[in-house]
């Protein structure tokens, strides 16, 4: 199959573009139209703009906000949180001080990875990660930061769950709210276009990933994938169909919510998706 060029292309380094906004309050304010009606349930327009920003409020909650400025401040909204999730995943320092006090016999029991040489191995998407006592990670893949944070935030999590084999929301998440937007607009609608676009896409990440298909799901491909041991994601992609476009929703393992913060949930997501776009590029 793929596997010899996937290893040329898993967790490549790539740097994504950023599309920081310093003020969303403000640009969601001059989109709104300033006339303090109420219908959205707040006193005022600055109300709702600041409510919007922070996540309390959805954008459809102003009936007289159009469908394509909604759009378009969808994209500010994300803006946010993704400039300080680059600034958290590019502190990788954070990560390894702790590595440096880690008890590798005891965590690799905790987190589901084993100890050999010194060194703490995990498996992510079938493929082994051995992370030193310096904090470096050792692998035949090469690591992008929005996955070597998460990694590395798994390892050093002292909290942790085991798998329970329920489903959530990203947004039901501890943390998954304020970031629904940024996750949804980086991760499952760009996921959802490789899909549409590929249709066999999905099933050859099963096969190069060692996931599992799900059952009991409305959907014309459910896949279990296990980016970490004990964080397993299902991915439910439904086709489109006569003129009902298709859906696209990944799910969390409750255990998900404990085991990595919701900010390195998305950085990880965000990775993976940049890797799978690189793999739909070798089926053109
Ligand atoms: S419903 Fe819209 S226009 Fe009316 S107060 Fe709320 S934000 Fe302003």
């Amino acid at each position: 199959m793929k596997e010899p060029r996937l290893r040329l292309f898993l967790f490549f380094e790539n740097e994504s573009g950023m599309t920081a906004n310093p003020a969303p309050h403000l640009e969601i304010y001059r989109a709104l139209a300033k006339n303090n009606c109420g219908r959205c349930q707040l006193p005022s327009c600055l109300a709702f703009a600041a409510a919007a920003a922070s996540g309390q409020k959805n954008l459809a909650d102003c009936p007289l906000l159009d469908a394509a400025a909604r759009e378009r401040l969808a994209t500010c909204l994300a803006g946010r949180p993704e400039q300080e999730l680059y600034k958290f995943v590019k502190d990788l320092n954070q990560f390894e001080q702790q590595i440096v006090k880690l008890d590798f016999a005891q965590a690799a029991g905790r987190i589901g990875g084993i100890l050999r040489d010194g060194r703490l191995v995990i498996s992510s998407l079938g493929k082994e990660f051995a992370v030193d006592q310096q904090g470096q990670v050792h692998s035949d893949c090469h690591l992008i930061p929005w996955v070597k944070a998460p990694l590395l935030a798994y390892v050093t999590n002292p909290e942790h769950q085991n798998v329970t084999g329920h489903w959530l929301n990203f947004r039901d998440l501890p943390g998954g709210m304020e970031r629904r937007n940024l996750f949804a607009s980086r991760c499952e609608r760009l996921l959802k276009e490789l899909a549409d676009q590929h249709v066999d896409l999905l099933r050859d990440l099963a096969e190069l990933f060692q996931g599992e298909d799900a059952t009991g799901f409305a959907a014309d491909t459910a896949l279990i994938l296990r980016p970490l041991p004990h964080f397993p994601l299902l991915i439910c992609w439904q086709a489109p169909e006569d003129d009902i476009d298709s859906s696209l929703t990944i799910l969390f393992d409750p255990c998900c919510g404990v085991n990595l913060p919701a900010q390195m949930t998305l950085s990880l997501c965000i990775g993976l998706v940049q890797m799978f776009s690189r793999i739909a590029a070798l089926h053109n």
